[in-house]
């Protein structure tokens, strides 16, 4: 008996189903280009040669769904500034440890200088850490798209009720429809060599907390189809079939073909509980794609003693790239990991130069780990 994660890398029906895509492709007539919002397809697209297997029929597009990718440098330089403090315990999750800022450290290089600095599994436990140092105190960096933003709000509202008074958050909360629209206005990024994006495959876990309802808006106002899809190689083929399916058929539509976990309007209970929390920014910059308003969260003003941008003061000069690194070119899908100078010889997943070499839902690390050869 095979398990149904296997059932959905079944070579046979993979094949079969990539037939049936060349087929619908060949009525197009035209390579047909689609952007994975999430870096979790993009993971799945490289590891199990998806791009390889429909060359020609379609042109994967990498989107900016890693949230450690699109953190801008000058958040990561504040992470880093806040760590360095004497009384304090910076806690993040293991990948944004390590994406170094403009001096060119990162908060493990800190770290090994002297700084407390932790990485937590869950966000939860810094609350223990808060807990068994009340002398200091504890900073969680909060980074994620809205999959991660319920687990945040729990903890703010577990620490409010708990009476916490040494533990704070810098929210970086960021969200998912936004970028999308922001992408869908900005013809530069649109436009990908004057090629349209043609099409979306939607993020499978973050639709899970908002459902398919906000895509409907792109599929009808821009005319994109949007097909939400899980990370297995079959859901990321039956969703290029469902694209190619409305793209023959001239429609642009909201497919979902995530249905074990993702409904209509998504988990309400998770919906309410971040925005009982957090309200909207008026803007955010996103690593790669500039200042974009109502992108991401912050913490409402009746738990502002726990915003740490609130709490502490920090002024940073203006954040430094590396100047051979393009990673916001590659969040915004105009350049390919490869196109970069510095991919696989000085910049590689043990010494990342830049966010995308970090995270392995970042496309350089994803490039690096299953395309290197090619
Ligand atoms: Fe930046 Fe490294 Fe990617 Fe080049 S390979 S774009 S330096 S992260």
């Amino acid at each position: 008996e095979i398990s149904i994660f296997e059932a959905y890398k079944d070579k046979e029906r993979v094949l079969k189903l990539s037939e049936k895509i060349k087929k619908l492709s060949e009525k197009i007539g035209r390579t047909v280009n689609i952007m994975e919002f999430c870096g979790g397809h993009t993971h799945a697209i490289m590891k199990y040669g998806i791009d390889q297997l429909l060359k020609g029929v379609v042109r994967f597009i990498h989107g900016p769904g890693c949230p450690v990718c699109v953190m801008p440098m000058q958040r990561i330089d504040l992470a880093i500034e806040l760590a360095k403090r004497k009384d304090v315990i910076m806690c993040s999750y293991g990948d944004l440890l390590r994406v170094p800022g403009s001096k060119r450290k990162s908060l493990l290089n800190v770290r090994a200088e002297g700084a407390d600095v932790r990485m937590v599994y869950s966000c939860l436990d810094t609350l223990k850490i808060a807990k068994e140092n009340p002398d200091k105190k504890v900073i969680f960096f909060a980074i994620g798209f809205e999959t991660t933003t319920p687990q945040t709000a729990v903890l703010i509202k577990k620490a409010k009720e708990e009476g916490i008074k040494n533990l704070f958050v810098v929210s970086n909360h960021v969200i998912t429809p936004a970028a999308i629209q922001h992408i869908l206005n900005a013809p530069e990024i649109r436009e990908i060599g004057k090629v349209e994006i043609d099409a979306f495959i939607g993020p499978g876990h973050v639709s899970v907390i908002i459902g398919t309802k906000p895509y409907h808006y792109f599929a009808e106002e821009f005319q994109k189809p949007v097909v939400i899809a899980g990370f297995e190689p079959l859901n990321v083929l039956k969703a290029v079939y469902l694209i190619l399916k409305q793209i023959y058929k001239g429609r642009a539509e909201v497919k979902n073909n995530y249905t074990r976990f993702v409904t209509y309007k998504g988990n309400l209970k998770a919906q309410n509980l971040v925005a009982e929390l957090f309200e909207l920014r008026k803007e955010f910059e996103w690593r790669g794609l500039g200042t974009i308003p109502y992108s991401a969260l912050k913490i409402r003003k009746e738990y502002e003693e726990f915003d740490a941008e609130k709490v502490f003061e920090v002024e940073l000069p203006e954040p430094k790239e590396h100047p051979a690194c393009i990673c916001g070119k590659v969040i915004r899908g105009v350049a390919r990991p490869t196109d970069c100078k510095l991919f696989g010889t000085v910049c590689t997943p043990s010494n990342p130069l830049g966010s995308c070499m970090v995270s392995s839902e970042g496309a350089c690390a994803a490039y690096y780990k299953y395309r290197r050869a090619l």
